[in-house]
């Protein structure tokens, strides 16, 4: 007795599945069974029909997303933008190597040159879905020319939306494990409402200065191969002279990387204090490319090279051959900078107490030198500008309010999503189609209006160019040193303290 069976579409897409990662040698084909019934058991089906793989099959990441509509309708996950995260995760984490195999391969990679370990990494992340290449692709970018070089716009639209529903549910989720989103506890964590499906996070370990770190990607890069390397503690971010050797050490093994900490305080720091931290990667930032405006030699400090850079905020770059030159070079300025005061141009190292001056360091390799940039920070506040003296004003905060970090003070702007309509709006407005936009951009809606001979083929140029200008003040408004004669001579009576030390 035979009878016809029609097997349901989603067995189809489960073979698939699986057969893609063993066509492409990424997983062994003696895994194919076994694989198969782990990812029934996460679709809580319980058989499958024996099919034939299809020759055309669909790319991975769709059928993925085939898997999780699935999982939706057969109720098996909530229809929810956080449980789908959660559960995508899972079914990646089945193709992905267990972070002992992942790291083994990353070293044995190195043997053949860094290049190779982290070009093995980087792919894996982005094949396991880990980073969200599909996500990042929905930014908005382009570049804008400034008398500093091209500075570098991303409108942010790759995080998703949580919706009301979600939020509402999420205040009943909350845990205190894994401690915050940096530590390594998520490597393989699940996640849940309040915590992304980290079931498909594998970190390399690396030894920096005799202490264990970890080095992973980051789910929504800003540039590429965007880095973060984190401390196997969580302990709170320390912008000493520890971090400078830390970051040259990770620069001795990925010369090909840059790497930068975020300022150790709050305002002019990151939006994470709480767990030490670094980003890195491999992407050439306007400041790297902007000009030298003068050298000068640091007594006791022959070896290192010293120059201020023409950039809008205040930089201070060190390049030597010797690393331990340059680490004490830039423990001194530090040191020196965090007692510095200037009252003329507002800056206090201290109030009551409260230390104000932090650095943003950003080191790189040039050939077999270390470059260090030093971006001299400070934090305080005043009753006219409570959200920061060195932070973008009011007048650009309809663009960029937040906090303005190290990937900021490199010339990478990273915009807020909500730019994204508002900005049509605008547009709408300057082509007559509206006649007031949002209150937040009257102002500059109408002077962009009165200033320019607008037309429809300009009004995009017009207001990128003009998202670009804020987007220099904002760099100029966090800068330390302003940019006229006034904060140029107190600039360089900084310098001038640093060499009669
Ligand atoms: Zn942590």
């Amino acid at each position: 007795m035979s009878k016809k069976i029609t097997a349901p579409a989603i067995d189809q897409i489960i073979t698939d599945f699986i057969d893609y990662y063993i066509k492409t040698n990424r997983v062994d084909n003696n895994d194919r069974i076994y694989l198969t019934n782990r990812l029934l058991d996460l679709l809580d089906k319980k058989e499958i029909v024996a099919l034939m793989p299809l020759e055309e099959n669909e790319q991975p990441l769709e059928l993925l997303d085939k898997l999780t509509e699935y999982a939706v309708k057969q109720n098996v996950i909530d229809d929810l933008s956080s449980s789908q995260d959660v559960f995508g995760a899972k079914v990646m984490d089945l193709v992905t190597m267990r972070p002992s195999e992942v790291n083994q391969l990353f070293w044995k990679e190195y043997e053949k040159g860094p290049k190779k370990a982290t070009d093995y990494f980087y792919e894996m992340s982005k094949e396991n879905n880990y980073i969200k290449t599909r996500e990042i692709a929905k930014n908005i970018e382009y570049t804008h020319q400034t008398e500093y070089g091209e500075l570098e716009i991303t409108i942010n639209l790759s995080k998703p939306e949580k919706d009301p529903k979600e939020i509402a549910l999420a205040r009943q989720t909350k845990t205190n494990y894994p401690e915050c989103k940096l530590c390594m506890e998520n490597e393989g964590y699940a996640g849940h409402l309040t915590h992304p499906g980290r079931a498909n996070h594998r970190l390399v370990r690396m030894e920096l200065n005799e202490e264990e770190w970890g080095f992973q990607y980051s789910p929504y890069a800003y540039y590429n191969e965007h880095a973060i390397f984190l401390s196997r503690i969580h302990r709170e971010m320390n912008v000493g002279v520890q971090a400078i050797k830390n970051l040259l050490d990770i620069l001795t093994t990925l010369p090909h990387y840059f790497v930068g900490s975020n300022a150790g305080l709050p305002i002019v720091g990151g939006s994470i204090l709480s767990h030490d931290h670094y980003q890195g990667g491999r992407h050439t930032f306007p400041l790297e490319k902007a000009d030298v405006e003068y050298t000068f030699e640091m007594s006791q400090s022959s070896n290192v090279e010293a120059s201020v850079i023409k950039w809008p905020m205040s930089v201070i770059r060190l390049t030597s051959l010797d690393k331990k030159a340059v680490v004490k070079t830039a423990d001194k300025i530090m040191e020196m900078w965090e007692g510095y005061s200037d009252e003329s141009v507002g800056i206090y190292a201290e109030v009551e107490g409260e230390p104000h001056n932090a650095v943003t360091p950003i080191a790189r390799r040039k050939g077999e030198a270390f470059e260090l940039d030093l971006v001299l920070r400070n934090n305080r506040t005043s009753k006219e500008l409570p959200d920061g003296i060195f932070h973008p004003h009011p007048p650009v905060q309809h663009i960029k309010k937040e906090n303005i970090g190290l990937i900021e003070v490199m010339g990478l702007a990273i915009l807020p999503p909500r730019l994204k309509d508002e900005l049509q709006t605008v547009r709408d407005f300057l082509g007559g189609k509206t006649s007031h936009v949002d209150a937040l951009h009257q102002d500059w809606a109408d002077e962009l209006k009165e200033k320019n001979e607008i037309t429809e083929d300009n009004i995009n140029e017009i207001v990128d160019k003009a998202v670009g200008d804020v987007f220099l003040q904002v760099l100029k408004d966090a800068g330390v040193f302003k940019r006229d004669k006034e904060g140029k001579e107190a600039f360089r009576r900084f310098i001038d303290y640093l060499i009669s030390y």
